[in-house]
């Protein structure tokens, strides 16, 4: 089915990883997809690789206003209007509070929950002229329960928890709805290979006894952004195999 026929999404890190995940699921679903990322070349990839026509790859900073400012007026001109925004650029910078230094604090809130500001106000505008649009922000189970050794990234992630109920209470009179997911461990770039001893101890704390996938999540995406959760907004779904309850 081609719920998602005539929308253009745009996915923020949609390279890699879950980003490329979710823009698969969303092309699938009949959208047109701008896959972002800092690497330009590797979005023209991923966008390349799509099912569908009319999907676009650019090169974007998203913790860069000015680059921000530009994705957006590139993005409507070469697409129109983009109707599902997908923040889902992240970093992780890891370390004990007394080691972190600075730069890991702010560049993990820079990207993570500045950009998500930066990315959606730039294309919330045209949402609000056409009075519809779905906006996902993709956060963490960390940003709910919290993990040592990442304060900078949980912050981020809780961040965006209060950023996505905010912004659904001020854009629904618009037709304007916005959710986010809540990704638990998912294998991609980020997370890297597990040793053994870090599997055992992660599939403790899984009920579902397995780590997750990207496609544990895009299907998910696929439906927060269609028209099966039009009444659906400034909610948080964890995706994690049970891993926070
Ligand atoms: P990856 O590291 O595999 O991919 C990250 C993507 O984000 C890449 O496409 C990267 O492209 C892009 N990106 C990073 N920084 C920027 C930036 N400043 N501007 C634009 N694009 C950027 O990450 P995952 O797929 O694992 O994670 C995706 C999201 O899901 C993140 O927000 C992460 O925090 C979240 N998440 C992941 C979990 C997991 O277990 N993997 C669990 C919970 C949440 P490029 O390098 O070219 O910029």
């Amino acid at each position: 089915m081609e719920e998602l026929k005539g929308e253009v999404a745009l996915v923020t890190g949609g390279s890699r990883g879950i980003g490329l995940g979710i823009a698969l699921a969303l092309a699938d679903g009949g959208a047109k997809v701008a896959v972002v990322g800092r690497d330009g070349d590797r979005a023209r990839e991923a966008a390349a690789s799509l099912p569908g026509e009319g999907h676009m790859g650019f090169s974007c900073d998203v913790a860069d206003s000015d680059q921000v400012t530009t994705l957006a007026r590139s993005v409507e001109d070469a697409m129109g209007g983009v109707s599902i925004l997908v923040n889902n650029a992240g970093v992780t910078r890891d370390t004990l509070l007394l080691r972190m230094k600075d730069e890991d604090w702010d560049q993990v809130l820079d990207i993570n929950l500045r950009g998500a500001f930066l990315v959606t106000r730039a294309f919330a505008r045209g949402m609000m002229k056409r009075r519809s649009g779905t906006i996902l922000n993709i956060s963490s189970v960390v940003g709910i329960s919290g993990n040592a050794g990442q304060t900078n990234y949980a912050a981020s992630k809780a961040g965006l928890l209060g950023f996505t109920r905010s912004l659904a209470r001020e854009l629904a009179s618009r037709g304007i709805r916005c959710n986010a997911i809540a990704p638990g461990y998912i294998e991609t770039d980020m997370t890297g290979a597990l040793d053994e001893r870090q599997t055992t101890a992660l599939m403790e704390r899984i009920p579902m006894g397995r780590l997750g996938t990207p496609e544990d999540i895009s299907g998910v995406a696929r439906f927060l952004a269609g028209p099966a959760a039009r009444y659906i907004t400034g909610q948080v779904f964890a995706v994690d195999g049970g891993m926070v309850m």
